[in-house]
């Protein structure tokens, strides 16, 4: 039962957030630079963000040879070229907001494997490079020789990118977090969002049976979306990560990716972050339950040992999962789904490259 001074000045909001994923946690720092007064806040179902923003592997990444070589297959050229701007003016924006020192983002060198089956993509290096060219402005492709210890049947060459950084995801989080509040935002945690009505000229967003009420709502669910609106078109893709305890004399440094970007792995802290495998089993993988699925663990690890790090011993210290969004195409959906309602979700596996200006991009919508 709510009070009289409760209904009259605790259910008020200028904006509602739903989600304090990258998305969500950034769209309502947008909102208070473009509205300092404005009362916003950040409704998250779980009492810690719990979907994709704080599990990933922290590539400030614009995708591999071979990534966008797939991409080239599922989109026109101009639509692949648009998703690097993005991602590029997204990666300038959180680098601008935190600061590089604040999250540990670093440029040490970014890699793909080539496998045989990956070597037809080597002849297409160039044409990739030109069609990238005026977004980077210069080439980010070229074939090196160092191997890294990596074992020589499996990986015949590497391909350096030049446009690639890393950071440390959980000072990410940490510093939008503390933005976030730095600008007036309030966070709730604890607060799963149940139901949503737009009305026309506002929108009353439930938790529990508390109901909010606001001009504008914006969508950051991402994976969770459709247990709200079960007509975004979107699938949950769960991504499998674990990590190695310190490895003496680890012989690399940085980001790599392996096989179209279903597989990458980094240095961090001397020990070996490695995730992926989701094409090893799509179906089970397209759920929004957090379970470890022991094959694609067990495959992860078997790559370890056979390709990564044939000469090292080591053990399996973290195991983990993040549940991440895909659509039909590699685009993140960005739009109003009713008057006072705007999505920005299906961030795909580039969330950390593209939420801030998603974030910014959903503001404005909002602010329309
Ligand atoms: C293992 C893994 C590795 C990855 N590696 C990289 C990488 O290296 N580089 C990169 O760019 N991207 C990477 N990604 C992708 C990136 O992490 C995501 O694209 C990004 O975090 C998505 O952010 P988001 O804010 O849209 O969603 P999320 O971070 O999933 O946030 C959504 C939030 O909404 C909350 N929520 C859900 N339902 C409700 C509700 N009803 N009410 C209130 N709150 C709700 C959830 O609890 C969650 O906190 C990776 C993802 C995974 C899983």
């Amino acid at each position: 039962m709510l009070s009289f001074w409760e209904k009259q000045h605790l259910l008020q909001y200028d904006y509602i957030i739903a989600g304090s994923g990258i998305v969500g946690l950034s769209a309502a720092i947008s909102l208070k630079e473009l509205q300092p007064h404005a009362r916003v806040l950040v409704l998250e179902k779980e009492i810690l963000p719990t979907g994709a923003s704080t599990k990933n592997a922290g590539f400030a990444c614009i995708g591999s040879l071979t990534e966008l070589l797939a991409d080239l297959k599922l989109m026109p050229a101009t639509e692949v070229v648009a998703l690097l701007q993005l991602r590029r003016n997204g990666l300038q924006l959180l680098r601008q907001r935190i600061g590089d020192a604040n999250m540990d983002y670093r440029e040490r060198g970014s890699y793909e494997l080539i496998s045989d089956a990956e070597e037809p993509a080597l002849k297409r290096m160039e044409e990739v490079n030109s069609l990238l060219q005026p977004v980077l402005g210069g080439p980010a492709f070229k074939q090196i020789n160092n191997r890294f210890g990596f074992n020589p049947q499996y990986v015949k060459t590497l391909v350096q990118n030049n446009y690639e950084g890393e950071l440390n995801t959980g000072k990410m989080m940490r510093c939008l977090i503390d933005i976030a509040i730095s600008k007036g935002v309030e966070i709730k945690t604890g607060c799963p969002i149940n139901n949503i009505e737009d009305t026309g000229v506002g929108v009353h967003v439930t938790v529990k049976d508390i109901t909010f009420h606001c001009r504008g709502l914006a969508i950051c669910t991402n994976a969770f979306t459709r247990e709200l609106l079960p007509d975004v078109p979107l699938q949950p893709g769960r991504g499998q990560v674990l990590m190695t305890s310190v490895i003496p004399n680890l012989p690399f440094r940085g980001i790599f990716h392996m096989e179209e970007g279903y597989y990458y792995f980094r240095e961090l802290q001397g020990r070996v972050l490695f995730g992926g495998g989701r094409n090893l089993d799509f179906a089970t993988e397209a759920t929004t339950e957090f379970d470890l699925n022991q094959q694609i663990q067990q495959q992860l690890e078997n790559r370890l040992h056979n390709i990564i790090l044939p000469a090292h011993s080591f053990t399996i210290t973290e195991r983990w999962t993040g549940i991440m969004a895909f659509g039909d195409t590699r685009k993140p959906l960005i739009r109003k789904y009713s008057p006072n309602i705007a999505l920005g979700v299906r961030m795909g596996g580039m969330g950390v490259a593209i939420g801030s200006i998603v974030g910014e991009q959903l503001a404005n919508l909002l602010l329309q």
